[in-house]
C-alpha cells in the first residue's frame, strides 16, 4: 500500500453501499499531518496473474512491440521504410517523404492522435494506459523478466530480504544483464530510426559509432531501464501528465474498472464451499489478490482512485477467484457510473459523437494533403537593395531570388517561365536540374523594355515547371515595380 493510500481514510461500508454515487476514495484532513511527502517508496511486489484482459493485453501488446522493433529494419525500395534524416532534412514513412516545409502536417497527427485519445477516454477510460503506453508495455516485460529469474511473488519478497549470497547475487545478476540488453535493444532501435539502422550497427559493432549518436543510444537505454525496471507505476502517478487530465473526459457512461460493494461488501473469509447468503457476507472473501496483482498497489475496493491504470490484472484475479468459489464472475468489471446507479449505459453519446466525427475529418483532410502535396516547392525573395534598376537603355530590371524545391525521390530537371500584364522579358538561365530532396536559389532578373513606357507596379506570377511531367508544375505571385513617371 502507497503513503497516501494510508495517509487517507478508506470508504465506510455504509457509503460503499450506497447505491447512487460511485465509490470514490475519500480524504480526511485530519489525517494529512501523517503524510511524509519524501517517504521512501514501498516496492511492489505484483502477482503473476492469467486471463482474458490478459490475453488482450498480450495480443495487443505484441504487435506494437514487433512494429517497433522491425520496422526500421526493413526497407522500403532502396531505403530505410521508416527513416527521420534530420542532417538530410527528410522524414521517409513508408512510400512517403516529408520535408520541414510539411511540418504542418506533424501538427495534424498531432492533433488527430489527441482527438483520437479523448474518444477512446471518453469511450473506454484509460485502456491506453493499462493495454498500450510504452511505459506499461515496457513494464510488463521488465516484470516477466523478473518473474523469471526471481520467481513468484512470495519468493521475490523473500529473496530480497535475504542476506547476500551467491544464489542471490547470481539471480541479481542474471535480472539486471536481461533488463540492460532489452533496454539496450530499445535504445538502439529508437535512434535507428533516426540513423539508418544497417549504418548503425556496423559502426557500433566496428568502434566507429559517432559520438552523438552512442550518446543517445545510451541515453535511450538508461532512460528505459531506469523507467521501467525501477520506476514504473512511479510514472504514471506522479510524472504523466495525462493521469490528471483524463477525468475531464469521462462521463457517466465511461467504462471504468469497478469493484461492486452493493454484492461485495460485507466482505470476509469463508470456506470454499460457503455460499455468501449462509454465512452472513457478501461475494469478496477479502482474498486481497486483487490488491497483489495491481501494478500500482492499489485496493479497486476503495473506489475508483487516480492512481488506476484500467490494466484489468484486478479483474482477471478476482473473476479466478469467483471460479473457484462458484460465484458468478465480474464483482470487479469494466462498468460505467450509470450501471452502477442501476441506470442504462448509452454507447453513443454527443460528446463521443463529436470526437468521432472530428477524428474522421481530419484524417480525410490529412489523407487528401499528402495525396495532393506539390512535389515542386517555389517561393520568391525580392532584392532588398532597390525596388528596381534601369539599365544605360533606359530598360527596368527587377531583381529576384527564387528557391525551387525538389520534393520527390528522384532528380529532374525544371523550367522558370513568367506571366504578367505586360511583356517582361527573363534575363538568366531558365532551365536547371535539381537533385533529389535539393533546395536550389536561382538569381533572376525581369526586363522591362523601354519603349513600353509603364508605369507603376504590377503584379506578375512566376512558374516552375518540371519537364518531364507538365502537370507538375507550381507559382508564385510577386510584384514588378518602375517607375511611377
Ligand atoms: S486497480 Fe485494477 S485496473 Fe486499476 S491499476 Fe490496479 S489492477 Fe489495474
Ligand atoms: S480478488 Fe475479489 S474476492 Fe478477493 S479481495 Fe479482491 S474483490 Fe475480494
Amino acid at each position: 500500500m502507497n503513503a497516501e493510500n494510508s495517509a487517507s481514510a478508506r470508504l465506510t461500508s455504509d457509503k460503499a453501499n450506497s447505491p447512487d454515487r460511485i465509490p470514490v476514495e475519500e480524504f480526511v484532513p485530519a489525517e494529512v499531518s501523517e503524510l511524509d511527502l519524501y517517504q521512501k517508496r514501498e516496492k511492489i511486489y505484483t502477482r503473476k496473474i492469467e486471463g482474458f484482459f490478459q490475453r488482450i493485453r498480450t495480443l495487443t501488446g505484441w504487435p506494437l512491440l514487433a512494429g517497433y522493433f522491425l520496422l526500421p529494419w526493413l526497407q522500403w525500395g532502396d531505403r530505410q521504410s521508416v527513416l527521420f534524416d534530420l542532417p538530410a532534412r527528410q522524414f521517409h514513412v513508408l512510400g512517403f517523404t516529408f520535408w520541414p516545409q510539411d511540418l504542418s502536417m506533424l501538427a495534424w497527427v498531432l492533433i488527430i492522435a489527441a482527438f483520437t485519445l479523448f474518444a477512446v477516454t471518453n469511450f473506454a477510460g484509460r485502456v491506453w494506459c493499462g493495454f498500450s503506453c510504452p511505459q506499461t508495455v515496457w513494464t510488463s516485460i521488465f516484470m516477466w523478466i523478473e518473474q523469471k529469474v526471481e520467481g513468484s511473488r512470495n519468493q521475490r519478497i523473500k529473496l530480497d530480504a535475504a542476506p547476500w549470497s551467491a544464489n542471490k547475487f547470481a539471480k541479481k545478476v542474471l535480472k539486471h544483464s536481461m533488463w540492460l540488453t532489452v533496454a539496450f535493444y530499445t535504445g538502439f532501435t529508437f535512434v535507428g530510426y533516426f540513423t539508418p539502422i544497417l549504418d548503425l550497427s556496423y559502426s557500433f559493432f566496428t568502434f566507429s559509432v559517432n559520438p552523438w549518436a552512442g550518446f543517445w543510444i545510451a541515453f535511450f537505454t538508461l532512460a528505459t531501464y531506469g523507467n521501467a525496471g525501477y520506476l514504473r507505476e512511479q510514472v504514471c502517478l506522479y510524472m504523466c501528465p495525462y493521469a490528471r487530465f483524463q477525468s475531464a473526459m469521462f462521463d457517466p457512461n465511461t467504462l471504468i474498472i469497478s469493484y461492486d460493494p452493493k454484492r461485495g461488501e460485507q466482505r470476509g473469509s469463508r470456506k470454499r464451499t460457503d455460499k455468501s447468503a449462509d454465512v452472513g457476507l457478501g461475494d469478496c472473501i477479502d482474498c486481497e489478490l486483487c490488491v497483489q496483482v495491481c501494478p500500482t498497489g492499489i485496493d479497486i475496493r476503495n473506489g475508483l482512485q487516480y492512481q488506476c491504470i484500467g490494466c484489468a490484472l484486478c479483474v482477471d484475479a478476482c473473476n479466478s477467484v469467483m471460479e473457484k468459489m462458484n460465484y458468478p464472475k465480474n464483482l470487479i468489471s469494466y462498468t460505467t457510473e450509470n450501471a452502477l446507479n442501476g441506470q442504462p449505459s448509452k454507447i453513443m453519446r454527443p460528446r463521443l459523437i463529436a470526437y468521432i466525427v472530428a477524428v474522421v475529418v481530419m484524417c480525410g483532410l490529412l489523407a487528401y494533403r499528402i495525396v495532393a502535396r506539390e512535389t515542386i516547392e517555389l517561393s520568391v525573395l525580392r532584392d532588398r537593395q532597390a525596388l528596381y534598376y534601369k539599365t544605360e537603355q533606359g530598360d527596368i530590371d527587377n531583381r529576384y531570388t527564387l528557391k525551387v524545391a525538389n520534393k520527390t525521390q528522384n532528380n529532374h530537371r525544371y523550367q522558370l517561365s513568367v506571366s504578367a500584364p505586360h511583356t517582361v522579358e527573363l534575363v538568366g538561365s531558365v532551365e536547371f536540374q535539381i537533385l533529389s530532396g535539393e533546395v536550389v536559389d536561382i538569381p533572376i532578373t525581369l526586363r522591362l523594355a523601354a519603349q513600353q513606357q509603364v508605369r507603376g507596379p504590377f503584379n506578375i506570377e512566376f512558374q516552375a515547371q518540371r519537364l518531364d511531367a507538365e502537370d507538375d508544375i507550381v507559382s508564385h505571385e510577386s510584384r514588378f515595380f518602375a517607375p511611377a513617371e
